[in-house]
């Protein structure tokens, strides 16, 4: 039976990199965003904005939604296009990227950068299509994919059943990425068999966007060096956590969620 381990406090503390005083924006690491568009902005802002709560030093944005983004994070750099963006230590792609030639040529130039990348939303609609499938199994670099149910069934061509450690760790091994299912329990698995559970999930977060400030989190956990097994697991614990946390002040929307990461990643050493 696969390693399978739930993820505690304990463990996101020890994975977390450390922020000494010799650190500066660059060596902190650097995140690419690459998610929104024009008729999607909000998904831009709000994985930038869960990048931003993470340990990078510094985000940049590349999409269609520039004048939205630097309007509520004026510390990100902007660009239109990612082959414009500069020099990442990791990609998020997807949230709210649309599904049409601009978005497939956006996702591929992600895809061909040798650092890791998040694919979510639209990234994993693109990916559905065969043409890019060979650019993902001739790359390097790590991928996680977020699918929640209903992308795991496109991905996968079925649903996750119920045992759904076995079903990501299939996916896993089938697409040679780490895959963080999403749910009530989120569930990571690696393609050599290893996952973790999270167990600060809550029904709080079942609203729109925010699986979109868990990727640009996961991003900047990449980007700051962790390995992608670890980043994913940690950033669906903080996520959780902070969903607990904004759901103390009412009802629960995306921003709040992002918001809510900077009080829980606070008590992280
Ligand atoms: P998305 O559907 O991409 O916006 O992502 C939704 C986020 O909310 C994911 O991080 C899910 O794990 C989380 N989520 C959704 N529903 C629940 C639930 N019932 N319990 C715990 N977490 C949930
Ligand atoms: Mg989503």
């Amino acid at each position: 039976s696969p390693a399978l381990r739930v993820v505690e406090w304990s463990d996101v503390a020890d994975w977390w990199p450390p922020l000494g005083p010799t650190s500066e924006k660059y060596s902190r690491g650097v995140v690419g965003v690459a998610t929104g568009s024009a008729t999607y902005p909000g998904a831009a802002v709000l994985s930038v904005g869960g990048a931003l709560a993470g340990p990078t030093g510094l985000v940049r944005y590349a999409g269609g939604a520039r004048d939205e983004v630097v309007r509520e994070h004026p510390s990100v750099i902007a660009t239109g296009r990612v082959a414009d963006a500069g020099r990442v230590q990791a990609w998020v792609c997807g949230s709210g990227l649309g599904t049409d030639e601009r978005a497939a040529t956006e996702l591929r130039t992600v895809l061909a950068a040798p650092v890791p990348v998040v694919l979510d939303a639209d990234a994993l609609t693109l990916l559905v299509d065969g043409s890019l499938a060979d650019q993902l199994r001739r790359r390097d670099a790590p991928i996680v994919v977020t699918p929640h149910d209903r992308e795991f069934t496109r991905l996968c061509g079925e649903e996750p059943g119920a045992d759904r450690v076995a079903a990501t760790l299939r996916l896993a091994a089938w697409m040679n990425a780490v895959v963080l299912l999403k749910g009530d329990r989120t569930v990571v698995g690696t393609p050599d068999g290893q996952a973790y559970v999270n167990p600060t999930g809550t029904p709080a977060l079942a609203t729109g966007g925010t699986g979109d400030v868990l990727a640009g989190l996961l991003g900047s956990l990449l980007a700051a060096g962790l390995p992608a097994d670890r980043a994913a697991a940690a950033a669906a614990y903080l996520h959780g956590l902070a969903g607990r946390e904004a759901a103390r002040g009412g009802p629960v929307t995306a921003p709040d969620v992002a918001a809510a990461l900077r009080p829980v990643l606070a008590r992280l050493p």
